[in-house]
């Protein structure tokens, strides 16, 4: 049998850090990674044969949990009509159409057309070059601890792997492509109205995640989302909503559902549970602006892998299967586990605070909860690495970074629920007893 450490060892040899994105190498938590073969239900197995309740679920596309079989069946029918055809499909209408039908507000929806590509960073990249294209403005705002994937403008105090690995930024970002992204502090209307009164006119877009969760879980306070909009709209410049985490996972409507029934986005971004799993990702706002991208439009994007046929007819069961049954019980387990969580932490006399954005949650090792980076980096995070191997040790694998969102399934049912609140008790107690 290989164990976790010869898979990785292995893996050190061919791969920088052994890992294909930075978070998975444990950096931040220490210890051996975990080396997975399989994954069904609410359950992923590694190369021992262990089995963990998983409350990653692959960053967040596994909504409905790992191989559904409805989600499985339409793959393998999709994998024997071909691998990919890099030309129109009928599927890639239909899943733009399921998009469009869910992300609406009464009659109208906001998303009237849909490019698909390959990965959230090409989404979030596309939507800012389309906005730049389509204002003529070069200036871009994003706020710290927001993370939009790894393209240049975008890793200026980023969240996820940024955020874990405690970096500024990324070398080899060229500096003047750095300057054209104004970082500013997040859920501080002043901040905007400020970067905005002194640079509104060459300001292109904001760009701001839904209801950030790569930082942990730091929701919105209530109308910063409508805010953002007052203000860019005030000086001509676009909101570019980042919903490739909370799309299609918080609600049928993504963050967007639950929150924006007084605003909209000029251009959404999804990713994740779009693609039911596999690489799919996409853009979407109203057709005049989607409009402007090539052919029909100045904005060049394009993509060999774009709207893969296996891929979108993963989304399209995803979303299928993704019914009003499924989010009432994501939000259910995400109670349940929050609750619970945050009683074990509270009967050890640890100090957190729980971090919440509908069904998406963290915990912060400090008593108030975090409402901006600067505030999630003030706290006492070296707790989370005795919290999180003591779960792990019992079967339930989290994210290995405090930084980063839990992940529910449709598929925890009550017995991986069950396992993940046993654990609780232990790892409160590794929590409060670890030093830093
Ligand atoms: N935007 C957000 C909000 C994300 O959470 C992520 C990935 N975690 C991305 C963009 C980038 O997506 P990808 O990793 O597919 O490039």
């Amino acid at each position: 049998m290989t164990t976790n450490a010869e898979s990785f060892a292995r893996a050190q040899q061919s791969i920088p850090g052994g890992v294909n994105s930075p978070v998975r190498a444990f950096g931040s938590v220490g210890g051996t990674p975990r080396s997975f073969v399989s994954a069904k239900g609410a359950y992923i197995t590694d190369v021992e044969g262990r089995d963990y309740v998983d409350l990653v679920n692959s960053w967040g596309p596994a909504v409905l949990g790992h191989a559904h079989p409805e989600v499985l069946a339409a793959v393998h029918a999709a994998v024997d009509r071909g691998l990919g055809f890099g030309a129109t499909t009928p599927g890639e209408s239909e899943l733009a159409e399921i998009i469009r039908g869910r992300v609406v507000n009464g009659d109208s929806s906001p998303v009237e057309k849909v490019r698909l590509v390959s990965t959230g960073t090409e989404a979030t990249m596309t939507a800012i070059r389309l906005a730049r294209g389509a204002t003529g403005r070069d200036l871009l705002v994003k706020f710290a601890g927001n993370y939009h994937g790894h393209s240049d403008g975008l890793l200026a105090e980023s969240g996820s792997g940024v955020a874990t690995l405690a970096l500024p930024g990324s070398a080899g970002v060229p500096a003047p492509i750095a300057a054209q992204t104004l970082v500013i502090p997040y859920n501080d209307v002043a901040a905007v109205e400020a970067v905005f009164a002194e640079r509104g006119d060459q300001i292109a877009a904001i760009i701001v995640e839904a209801a950030p969760a790569n930082m942990g879980v730091v929701p919105p306070a209530p109308g910063f989302n409508a805010a953002l909009r007052r203000i860019t709209t005030a000086h001509g410049a676009l909101l570019i909503m980042d919903e490739v985490l909370t799309g299609f996972r918080v609600s049928s409507a993504g963050w967007w559902g639950l929150d924006g029934s007084d605003y909209a986005p000029d251009l959404f971004t999804f990713g994740k549970v779009v693609g039911g799993g596999l690489p799919l990702a996409a853009l979407g706002g109203t057709a005049s602006l989607m409009d402007q991208l090539a052919p029909s439009g100045p904005v060049y994007q394009a993509g060999t892998l774009s709207g893969n046929p296996v891929a979108v007819a993963a989304g399209i069961a995803t979303l299928t299967a993704a019914d009003e049954t499924v989010y009432a019980r994501l939000d259910l387990v995400a109670d349940l586990l929050a609750t619970e969580t945050s009683s074990a932490l509270a009967a050890e006399g640890v100090e957190h605070s729980v971090q919440r954005a509908g069904n998406l949650f963290s915990f912060a090792f400090r008593s108030v909860a975090p409402t901006n980076y600067v505030e999630v980096k003030d706290q006492e995070g070296f707790r989370y690495r005795d919290f999180f191997h003591a779960m792990l040790d019992a079967g339930v694998s989290l994210p290995p970074s405090v930084f980063e969102a839990w992940f529910v399934s449709a598929a925890h049912d009550d017995s991986a629920v069950a396992r993940i609140i046993d654990a609780l008790p232990a790892a409160a107690k590794a929590a409060a007893s670890a030093r830093p």
